[in-house]
């Protein structure tokens, strides 16, 4: 037979592949549907690297075994290709952002396919394609219309160096988290998405959805519900309250001084009567350098300075208390007022330690009972805040609005959409801070679609989110022009069943597609409430030394030569045996070739293949690989394969029949070499459309023993062991054993003898 040829075999399938098309989904199969996704990449000018294809190989590998379970599968692919590195590569090398994401899409198309993923093309989509966000816009209309977009002048994180405002999750310890850069809080009129209108939700229907813990977590941890009381306290000598937020009014007879957040309006109210207002401001100005991580971290040394010549009224019992000013209370959550009760809070008690305030340990009381005994109401508060969906940049979605001076802010009507990017030469950002649109004059000026007077184009594009936000839904019918996707196609397919991603993404893109979606269900254009019924994550694939790949360090390894050297399936094997999908590992090219030679075994035990019954029992493989594939554990799925080829390995001939099941098993992972090997039996059809083996519950039971051990002929202990085990792994085992240890320290094993089922002697000298 002729050697193991990659390159050959996998340019042969991948040829027939995208002629025949075997991966294309049917819309409306009786069969039953699987919906498998992975999060579409941002197609970058650096291509793929190998850490890129961890989680398509990991949900390959499902959608393959799906399909010969008889399910009807759409595993589909696209690109997120709005946003910033294509606008900054474009602006430095002067080559029209829409044609560097042509070039890097095709490169990242290829790559892909030359991986043998089973991606449908035929419903590749684009979020730049303007037929695409033409339903971006559309959805943005239907929130506008709601009243969930609206205009607010907020202090944004800005950008310094990209000329940019972003959204808290972009900025990552006081940095861009695109450029590195240092960011500084701004004021600037910015459209939101009223994401809080559905913190409830958001967080309540977590329970509904088959998420893998942590996400769970991470996610309510976000939206951050708690359940409390706002409680007045009145300022001494004024007319005046001041309204605190508390998870702890169980506490209040042991509240000793009141924190405002230094931006609290009614600092500047009070100016006249604190004394020490000079300090105050100067605290102020401080405090707007700062992050909101750097101000609420925990164990950060407390900072803060008291409002002198301003006191208020504990309610609970009428007493006195200072108040003060300190970062680490945000005005944005809660009413951007605390009482501080040091005896109960760590971050309180640092705080009255510092500055030598009372810390009275009261007694507790029944919360319901205070509330109402100081008036207070029963409150549920959340962390998370409205999304800043404004962008002064140009490779984005054009927001479709209107402004006119008679109608204000007027929706572009639904029928003039898309409302596509204008040709612009020039689109560095704008030192004003506008968006590089504000250039296109003819673009800009328009009629007001309601008075017809003179009116303006809204010039600020949406964040690159935007496009993610409804992407899994486009699949399900992406030729549409009429709708996004056709409300029967919707039916069939939605919810996705299963969507892997990366954990970074839990709490902007994942959050964001969940309201996204939700407000599509409630203009009931979307069946369901939730968008994806499962969700999975993986572990990053580090470089060589365990520094995360990028281009600067130089430690990127790329997939075209690792194909090139050693072939897709094995980068495939690899990758899915390096370690547990989930965790982040280091990528070992000496590795590959472990895999490489287990591949080249499969390829020669071919030679074996004879017309016998068949001699090996497969039950507990097919068992143990289909499970661990259904839990992501694919290091421990291709081990169990390495053993039974291993165990193959020694026999003289191979049945026919245990051969066709080894490569139904192992075509999830490398599918073009089980294709050929399969060809090569003779098989009907292709491996690919075979039927997922059957085995027999039974026979996956092990059998055990209790083996004694001898000991230069005195028992001394005892193992247990499968009946089926080999002489050689219980003789290791006995060896292992600690009893078996204590009796031969020191002493020389000259003889092992194992009497199958029975007996493990020992002979010492
Ligand atoms: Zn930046
Ligand atoms: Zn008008």
């Amino acid at each position: 037979m002729e050697k193991y040829n990659h390159k050959k075999i996998e340019k042969k399938w991948q040829e027939k592949w995208e002629k025949d098309e075997p991966y294309k989904a049917e819309d409306f199969s009786k069969k039953e549907k699987s919906y498998l996704l992975v999060e579409f990449p941002y197609p970058s000018g650096d291509g793929l690297h190998v850490g890129h294809p961890r989680p398509y190989i990991g949900m390959d590998v499902i959608a393959r075994k799906r399909r010969a379970e008889g399910k009807n599968v759409l595993f589909p692919i696209g690109w997120d290709a709005f946003g910033l590195p294509t606008e900054n590569y474009a602006l430095k090398t002067g080559i029209h952002p829409r044609e560097v994401t042509k070039q890097n899409t095709d490169n990242f198309r290829r790559q892909i396919k030359m991986l043998g993923i089973s991606f449908d093309w035929s419903r590749e989509i684009n979020t730049t394609d303007p037929k695409y966000y033409k339903w971006t816009q559309w959805i943005f209309l239907q929130m506008f219309k709601k009243g969930l977009a609206y205009k607010a002048s907020v202090a944004i994180n800005w950008c310094l160096s990209c000329k940019i405002g972003l959204a808290n999750e972009e900025v990552v310890d006081g940095h861009c988290e695109r450029c590195g850069g240092e960011t500084e809080k701004r004021q600037k009129e910015q459209w939101m998405l009223a994401i809080t209108k559905y913190a409830d939700r958001l967080d309540k229907d977590l329970d509904d959805v088959d998420y893998l813990e942590p996400i769970k977590i991470q996610q309510r941890n976000w939206i951050g519900k708690s359940e409390g009381a706002e409680i007045s306290f009145d300022i001494k000598g004024r007319d005046e309250k001041i309204d605190v937020f508390t998870t702890r009014p169980d506490t209040i007879f042991g509240a000793t001084y009141m924190v405002l957040a230094p931006e609290h309006q009614l600092v500047q109210k009070l100016k006249e009567q604190i004394t020490n207002f000079d300090e105050v401001e100067k605290y102020i100005k401080d405090t707007k350098k700062k992050t909101e991580i750097e101000r609420t971290a925990e164990g950060k040394e407390k900072t803060g300075v008291e409002l002198k010549g301003v006191k208020v009224i504990n309610p609970a019992n009428k007493e006195e208390i200072p108040v003060f000013i300190a970062d680490y209370v945000m005005v944005e959550y809660g009413t951007g007022a605390i009482m501080a009760v040091p005896a109960y809070d760590e971050r309180d008690n640092d705080f009255a330690n510092k500055f030598n305030l009372l810390i009275v340990e009261s007694n507790l009381v029944d919360k319901d009972e205070v509330i109402k005994k100081v008036n207070g109401k029963k409150v549920v508060k959340y962390k998370l805040r409205d999304w800043v969906f404004s962008r002064q940049r140009y490779w984005g979605e054009p927001i479709p609005i209107i402004h006119c001076q008679k109608c204000g802010s007027v929706a572009v009507p639904e029928e003039d959409l898309p409302i596509e990017l204008p040709e612009i030469e020039d689109y560095k950002p704008t030192d004003s801070g506008e968006s590089p649109l504000v250039k296109a004059t003819d673009w800009v000026n328009v009629k007001c679609p309601s008075c017809s007077g003179e009116a303006k184009r809204e010039t600020d594009v949406m964040p690159n989110w935007a496009g993610s936000s409804w992407y899994y839904l486009r699949y399900a019918d992406s030729d549409n022009d009429e709708a996004f996707a056709d409300e029967k196609n919707l039916k069939y397919w939605t919810p996705v069943d299963w969507y892997n991603g990366g954990m970074e993404h839990t709490t902007l893109h994942l959050l964001y597609s969940r309201f996204w979606h939700k407000f599509l269900y409630d203009i009931k254009v979307v069946p369901t409430h939730e968008p994806y019924q499962k969700r999975t994550s993986h572990g990053l694939i580090l470089a060589e030394g365990g520094e995360k790949m990028s281009k600067s360090k130089g430690n990127v390894v790329n997939p075209d030569e690792v194909v090139e050297n050693f072939g897709a399936d094995s980068l495939r094997l690899y990758e899915m045996f390096m370690g547990p999908f989930d965790q982040a590992i280091a990528w070992s090219t000496d590795n590959i070739v472990g895999v490489r030679r287990f591949i080249e075994k499969v390829w020669r035990i071919n030679e074996k293949v004879k017309d016998i019954k068949s001699n090996i029992a497969l039950d507990s493989t097919i068992k143990k690989v289909g499970e661990d594939i259904e839990t992501m554990k694919f290091n421990t799925a291709i081990s169990t394969l390495m053993i039974l080829v291993n165990e193959m390995e020694k026999k003289e001939e191979i049945a026919k029949e245990d051969y066709a099941s080894l490569l139904v098993l192992l075509a999830p992972f490398a599918p073009h070499t089980a294709e050929e090997l399969w060809e090569k039996l003779g098989g009907k059809d292709s491996v690919l459309s075979q039927k997922w083996p059957e085995y027999d519950e039974i026979k996956t039971i092990e059998e055990t023993a209790q083996i004694a051990i001898q000991i230069d002929g005195k028992v001394r202990g005892s193992i247990e062991v499968s009946v089926d085990e080999t002489e050689e792994k219980v003789k290791e085992k006995a060896l292992r054993d600690e009893n078996v240890k204590k009796w031969t320290e020191g002493k020389n094993v000259e003889k092992v003898i194992y009497i199958k089922g029975k007996i493990v002697s020992i002979v010492t000298s």
